[in-house]
């Protein structure tokens, strides 16, 4: 065989260190152009193209249907529940649904290997990809970081590894890369377990947070924005400490977020056979998405354990989804008092379960195609997808 007959990926070497990335400003560094796979990355990478509608069919036979409210919303889905694991592992970000779920694929057999995030060990946020092939290195994983992390610079160590079934754990540019590569990888299975994520942030980007939002940001171990909209922080002794979300300081904050994060509409990770969040949950619960029959038998792992309650909805996000668009555009910090009474006022009587989800989904799709609109005019149009497309229309947008 010449080299010129080759696949793309097995003439491809991975991108040097330093060099800009394909997506220049709007990578997420989900290390696809730190192997092998960067021969793929114009078509793969979430950033210089997305294609929704082909990923949804490629990964569940079809795309999710506009009409549906649910679809809309959260995706293509065979079930949504939520759950708590009956015996919460210590240490994991919510109850360790994920890391259990990581540890029975490999002990039922069903993989060969977990690609998930461990922590550096002079860095507990700074995040490293592995391929997992113990439960113990799969638990050494869990929690999360929450960084950009190049999870998919691992398939590198595919080749001649002697792994032909992965379960790989990842956030929504993430699997929406590996999606697009798929059939190319050295695998006989491949199963998909997405987190759902948004305002994600560099290392140093993360220490901006902490340090405006936290009382001492050294000592962060833990946190979470919650359902309960307060962020909550635990530190090195134990101790706990909850912020309300309108107490940030937004003016600080708005350059923060990565870039790539601010134009991402794929909140609740379209691409995975289940995904495993907490957002369209009552609080204190984990959400739980069946995408398609490879999610079921994902999920059959673990059903057993878990203490299940189907997912409910209540309060009308519309009105505080409208406030929010007008306030965050002038970036309007609210006085402690008052953002604790705001806090206060909406736990009570704000949307809750799936409603508190589309109150999340609602609020980032319209400040973040507002972003693209002002920053990236010439992708918006094929950027954004037509679902948060259907979704913003919904709310009045300031002038791009
Ligand atoms: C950056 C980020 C943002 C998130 N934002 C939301 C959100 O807005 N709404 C929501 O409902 N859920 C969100 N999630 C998911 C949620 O916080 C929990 O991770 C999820 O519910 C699983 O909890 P667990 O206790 O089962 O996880 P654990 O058992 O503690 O396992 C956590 C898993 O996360 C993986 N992980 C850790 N850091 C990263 C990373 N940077 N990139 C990819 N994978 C990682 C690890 O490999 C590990 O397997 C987010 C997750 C991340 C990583």
């Amino acid at each position: 065989m010449t080299t010129a007959s080759l696949p793309p990926h097995e003439r491809a070497r991975p991108l040097a260190k330093g060099r800009v990335k394909p997506a220049r400003d709007l990578c997420s560094d989900c290390g696809l152009c730190d192997s092998r796979w960067v021969a793929y990355v114009r078509t793969a990478c979430a950033f210089l193209n997305q294609q929704f509608e082909r990923l949804e069919e490629k990964a569940h036979g079809r795309s999710r249907d506009l009409d549906n409210a649910d679809e809309l919303y959260f995706g293509v889905h065979q079930r949504m529940t939520t759950a708590r694991l009956a015996a919460p592992i210590e240490g994991a970000q919510w109850t360790g649904i994920v890391s259990r779920l990581g540890v029975r694929a490999l002990e039922s057999g069903l993989v060969d290997a977990v690609l998930c995030v461990q922590q550096s060990p002079d860095d507990r946020f700074t995040p490293v990809p592995v391929l997992a092939r113990t439960p113990e290195q799969v638990l050494a994983a869990r929690v999360n970081k929450p960084t950009l992390s190049p999870n998919l610079q691992v398939l590198e160590q595919l080749p001649g590894s002697g792994i032909r079934r992965l379960l790989a754990i990842g956030v929504g540019c993430q699997i929406q890369a590996l999606r697009a590569v798929q059939d190319t990888l050295p695998l006989d299975a491949l199963y998909v377990l997405g987190l759902p994520c948004v305002d994600n942030v560099s290392r140093s980007g993360l220490q901006t947070f902490l340090e405006s939002a936290s009382r001492s940001p050294a000592t962060v171990v833990h946190y979470e924005f919650m359902q309960d909209f307060r962020i909550h922080f635990r530190h090195s002794d134990g101790s706990a400490e909850t912020v309300p979300f309108f107490a940030l300081d937004t003016p600080k904050l708005k350059g923060v977020f990565a870039p790539s994060c601010l134009s991402c509409f794929d909140y609740t990770n379209a691409g995975a056979d289940l995904v495993v969040g907490y957002m369209g949950a009552s609080f204190g619960r984990q959400w739980l998405v069946v995408r398609n029959p490879k999610g079921q038998q994902l999920l059959d792992l673990v059903e057993a354990e878990l203490d299940l309650a189907p997912v409910s909805s209540g309060g009308d996000r519309r009105a505080a989804v409208q406030q929010g668009i007008e306030a965050y555009d002038k970036a309007i910090r609210l006085p402690g008092w008052l953002a604790e009474l705001v806090g206060v006022f909406v736990q009570r009587f704000g949307p809750k379960g799936l409603e508190y989800g589309r109150f999340s989904i609602d609020s980032h799709f319209t400040r973040n195609a507002l972003w693209v609109r002002r920053h990236h005019p010439e992708i918006a149009e094929q950027h954004i997808p037509a679902f948060a497309k259907k979704i913003i229309g919904r709310y009045r947008l300031p002038a791009a």
